[in-house]
């Protein structure tokens, strides 16, 4: 997008573009007589550059979600070069390889993607280790992430191996557990309402049975099935394409 991405078309358009995802935001929580103010809109900006998060900001975006803490990284000192912006939030939402986990620590307000009980173990001994130094300041706050639709290709706890290790996880000192976090099956608006009511359901059951767990986060819902996710009880959608890129269509 380059020199566009500066320019007033680029930021006009995402300006009313944002306004859109946020009526349709309210729209499908009154539809589901959930609170105005029961889910919130991270915009993904994993495959935009600096001056297109510079743009979400001043269209009024405050929080942000990175895959690669490489780029994590990057947008973050590419910001703080940048003088008179609001301060804004950042996550880190995609798969974490244990030699990078030292990069994120305390970078981000939330790690969405811890997907096996070997990677929490390996989050949670670094933040200890952070912790006894006084480089953090509290544990790492993380959600588990579930293959509810149990696809091959996705990552996570299966929910019957989550069940099996959740006092252990429960257990970690370094990390503190806010939730649950999945992915749909693309394209298949059925399979995506089953997915993420599957994911409410397993919150559900587990803090029934877990009364000192809390997990009040359900991270679910991209640009293709947002609404879905709201109507199923999400409380966090992660919104790439339709915030960012200005042919995206939606429906
Ligand atoms: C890229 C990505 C998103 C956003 O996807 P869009 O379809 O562009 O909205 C959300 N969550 C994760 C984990 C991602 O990697």
């Amino acid at each position: 997008m380059g020199d566009t991405a500066s320019g007033q078309a680029y930021l006009d358009c995402i300006r009313r573009r944002r306004e859109e995802i946020l009526a349709r935001v309210d729209a499908a929580l009154a539809r589901s007589g959930r609170a105005v103010d029961a889910a919130r809109v991270m915009a993904v900006s994993k495959t935009v550059g600096v001056d297109e998060v510079v743009a979400a900001i001043e269209a009024g975006y405050r929080f942000f979600g990175e895959n690669r803490p490489q780029e994590l990284i990057r947008k973050l000192e590419g910001l703080a070069a940048r003088e008179g912006l609001a301060p804004v939030r950042f996550d880190m939402i995609g798969n974490l390889q244990k030699n990078k986990i030292n990069a994120v620590l305390g970078r981000v307000d939330l790690i969405h993607s811890v997907s096996s009980l070997h990677l929490a173990q390996a989050i949670s001994d670094r933040a200890e280790r952070h912790l006894a130094e006084g480089a953090l300041a509290a544990p790492q706050d993380v959600l588990l992430e579930v293959n509810i639709s149990g696809e091959q290709s996705k990552s996570g706890f299966e929910p019957d191996e989550l069940r099996r290790s959740i006092e252990e996880l429960q257990g970690l000192r370094g990390i503190r557990i806010r939730g649950l976090m999945t992915m749909a099956p693309r394209g298949d608006n059925v399979m995506a309402h089953r997915t993420f009511a599957g994911l409410r359901d397993l919150r559900d059951e587990l803090s029934a049975r877990y009364p000192g767990l809390t997990l009040e986060e359900l991270s679910c819902g991209m640009s293709e099935d947002f609404e879905a996710a709201l109507e199923e009880g999400s409380t966090l959608v992660r919104l790439g394409r339709v915030v960012f890129d200005p042919a995206f269509e939606l429906e």
